[in-house]
């Protein structure tokens, strides 16, 4: 993650929203004969006022992960992949402990978050769902496209990334990949760092990458494990 992106929100969301509104408005008004494409409205609908899409307190879309939510302000509703295809993951370095990244996500004042909070034990906190995009690469076009998962620890402390937190998050990943079609490969699975516009360094020079990959991989052609069925469930 980093610092606070500047502006707070994510640059441009009221203003994507409010035209996206005007542009519902208008084309309501241009006339009875004009109809929005079926996908149109399948992107849309959920943008209008009082609309809000059925979600249970919670929930989770990975596998013994913990529910633990983030601010409302960290990050935006949205219903992926209906909205915005998800094509990849984006990998974060906290440049602090777990508590650390929790506490800041749980902040209103941040401005940023990550869908999914890893702990060096392997531990995995889900903070914001994957239907909805997290504040957290510091690029909107990004953010809609993207899940972002952080990692406790330093970009400069290669001890930071223990084989418990490489195995959890390349579960956590694969499972994402497997939802959304997703390829494993450097061009679907990124570091903040490679994120167009960012002047982020994480997740740095000691994040293996060959391991994670490979890593992910074999946790997707394994069968898909089953959801998990209790929100509260602890790992
Ligand atoms: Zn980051």
């Amino acid at each position: 993650m980093g610092e606070p992106q500047q502006g707070g929100q994510d640059g441009q969301g009221h203003r994507g929203i409010s035209r996206r509104t005007l542009l519902i408005g208008g084309a309501a008004a241009a006339a009875g004969t004009v109809v929005l494409a079926r996908d149109e409205l399948g992107r849309l609908w959920w943008r209008m006022p009082g609309v809000v899409k059925k979600r249970k307190e919670g929930e989770v879309d990975a596998p013994g992960v913990q529910w633990i939510a983030a601010s409302d302000d960290n990050w935006r509703r949205a219903d992926r992949p209906d909205d915005y295809e998800i094509d990849r993951v984006v990998i974060h370095v906290v440049q602090g402990g777990y508590q650390t990244a929790l506490r800041v996500f749980k902040d209103p004042g941040h401005g940023a978050a990550a869908h999914y909070v890893v702990r060096k034990d392997g531990h995995i906190a889900q903070m914001i769902r994957e239907l909805d995009v997290a504040f957290h690469a510091g690029n909107r076009s990004w953010n809609e496209r993207s899940i972002g998962i952080e990692h406790e620890g330093f970009v400069d402390k290669k001890s930071s990334f223990t084989g418990p937190m490489y195995a959890a998050s390349a579960r956590l990943t694969a499972g994402i990949c497997r939802r959304y079609d997703i390829p494993v490969d450097r061009e679907h699975i990124v570091g903040h760092v490679e994120v167009p516009g960012t002047d982020h360094t994480d997740p740095g020079p000691h994040w293996d990458w060959d391991r994670y990959l490979r890593l992910v991989s074999e946790e997707r052609d394994r069968p898909a494990p089953k959801r998990s069925a209790s929100p509260t469930e602890k790992a």
